[in-house]
């Protein structure tokens, strides 16, 4: 059913207008605007998954930069080049606390005429070989002396400082001399990575106080379903608390997506129309669960067209999470209304959700691969995601036990989980060992 390779050579963009005049034209859910496969094998009525993401891509408008305190960017994606402020180190740097002399060849004494400290300025070696200077680690190494011995090499004697025996200095040792680490306007970072530790380090030591960030965008996050109950209040028997809405937050806070309003509203349509046109006012990102199925209390899609929210599609071909819908605000925010069962909500959020938020923060991850640690079974004609634990072989590779749900709701084992992987469509059995891609929940 699939043909990757007619795929990749479509214009995505023509297709999405094509689709789009098709389905409002039309009215119809499913994406048909897909034309035969030129190898002879008919497309699927579904999106295939990698169209999906691509449209998303497309779809979506990368999110506002900011300039933030040093001290809070620690975590958020860096939006800017850093290029060394001046070469690195700035100076002839002392690497340890000894004496610097001006090194002759066989000389064994010298006399101590003074310190140098870190964070002064250099002072003059006194002319000749006689004279050495007290150094500190990171201090400039003084002017006139060119070799620096160890506080271990030498004992001191009074005023005169005497080379150990068997000690053979060499001229330049344990200088680490100026721009030796980089030139100045040397590039340090680029566009597009995630603050860590060694980041940080790098922005202050090049005198970076306000780095440009991606903004965090602010997500509502929407639970729909006459049945949901919140954790804390009584439940009949007919009733479900609802847990999508903190899968999902998670999900998305532990990317640092923490600017999140979490709703939820009834199956109903006076209701939706009037609380979701105020999510889509106030936030960025809107992500939806349920209510976007074919049963008679599904909603969602017929509300979010009433308020201008242009799909981009409906259905994937993807097991689970089939019914996923998108579509574009009238301010240009994305909303995501994912099936309300919880395996395919946070399966499309792990997959769909999560990678296009961080891709509009300028963050390109590459796909992480992980080894199938027993064999599963594609299905032919939609990709499949199937929860997996990570674990290790006695090489250190990463291996990906499968944990296979028996429906989409079955969530309750999904406890002991860290992600799930992804196959592709197909009719061979993947074997122990074959590498896929795995994305964390
Ligand atoms: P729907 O997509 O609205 O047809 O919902 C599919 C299934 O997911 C139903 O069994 C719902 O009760 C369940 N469901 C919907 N929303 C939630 C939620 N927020 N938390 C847990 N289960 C949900
Ligand atoms: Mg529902």
């Amino acid at each position: 059913m699939r043909c990757p390779s007619f795929l990749d050579a479509l214009d995505a963009r023509r297709i999405v207008g094509h689709h789009l005049s098709l389905t409002q034209d039309a009215g119809r859910a499913h994406w048909r605007a897909l034309p035969e496969c030129p190898y002879g094998t008919p497309m699927s009525d579904l999106l295939p998954l990698t169209m999906a993401e691509r449209l998303i891509r497309q779809a979506m408008t990368p999110f506002p930069v900011e300039a933030v305190p040093l001290e809070a960017a620690y975590g958020r994606v860096l939006r800017q080049a850093v290029h060394a402020e001046r070469a690195l180190p700035p100076y002839d740097r002392v690497i340890l606390d000894g004496i610097a002399v001006a090194w002759r060849d066989g000389q064994t004494g010298w006399v101590l005429s003074g310190t140098q400290a870190a964070g002064h300025p250099p002072l003059t070696l006194d002319p000749g070989h006689e004279a050495a200077l007290a150094v500190m680690t990171g201090s400039v190494l003084p002017r006139g002396a060119d070799t620096v011995i160890p506080r271990e090499d030498y004992r001191r004697e009074g005023d005169t400082l005497i080379l150990q025996k068997g000690v053979s200095p060499k001229r330049g040792q344990h200088i680490h001399p100026m721009g030796a680490d980089c030139a100045a306007g040397a590039a340090l970072l680029e566009s597009g990575l995630i603050l860590s530790p060694p980041e940080m380090a790098v922005l202050a030591a090049n005198g970076i106080s306000q780095p440009l960030v991606s903004a965090i965008p602010s997500i509502a996050v929407i639970s729909t379903g006459d049945e949901l109950v919140a954790p804390d209040a009584p439940v009949a028997p007919w009733q479900i608390r609802r847990s999508n809405d903190y899968a999902i937050a998670a999900s998305l806070a532990r990317r640092g997506l923490t600017r999140q309003t979490l709703l939820t509203l009834p199956d109903d349509l006076a209701i939706l129309t009037l609380k979701l046109d105020e999510a889509l006012d106030t936030h960025d990102a809107v992500v939806l669960s349920g209510g976007v199925s074919m049963g008679d209390f599904d909603f969602v899609p017929k509300v979010l067209a009433a308020l201008g929210v242009q799909r981009i599609f409906h259905k994937v071909a993807q097991r689970p999470g089939k019914p996923f819908w998108f579509g574009i605000g009238k301010s240009g925010q994305p909303v995501f209304a994912l099936p309300g069962n919880p395996v395919s909500a946070l399966a499309c959020c792990s997959r769909h959700v999560v990678p296009a938020l961080l891709h509009a923060q300028g963050l390109n991850l590459p796909p992480r691969h992980v080894m199938l640690a027993a064999p599963l079974t594609p299905i032919a004609t939609m990709t499949r995601f199937v929860p997996v634990r990570l674990g290790h072989d006695d090489q250190g590779r990463t291996l990906a036990y499968p944990c296979p749900m028996t429906t989409s709701g079955d969530f309750n084992r999904l406890g002991a989980t860290d992600g799930l992987v992804t196959l592709p469509p197909g009719d061979t059995r993947l074997s122990a060992g074959t590498g896929l891609v795995f994305h964390a929940w």
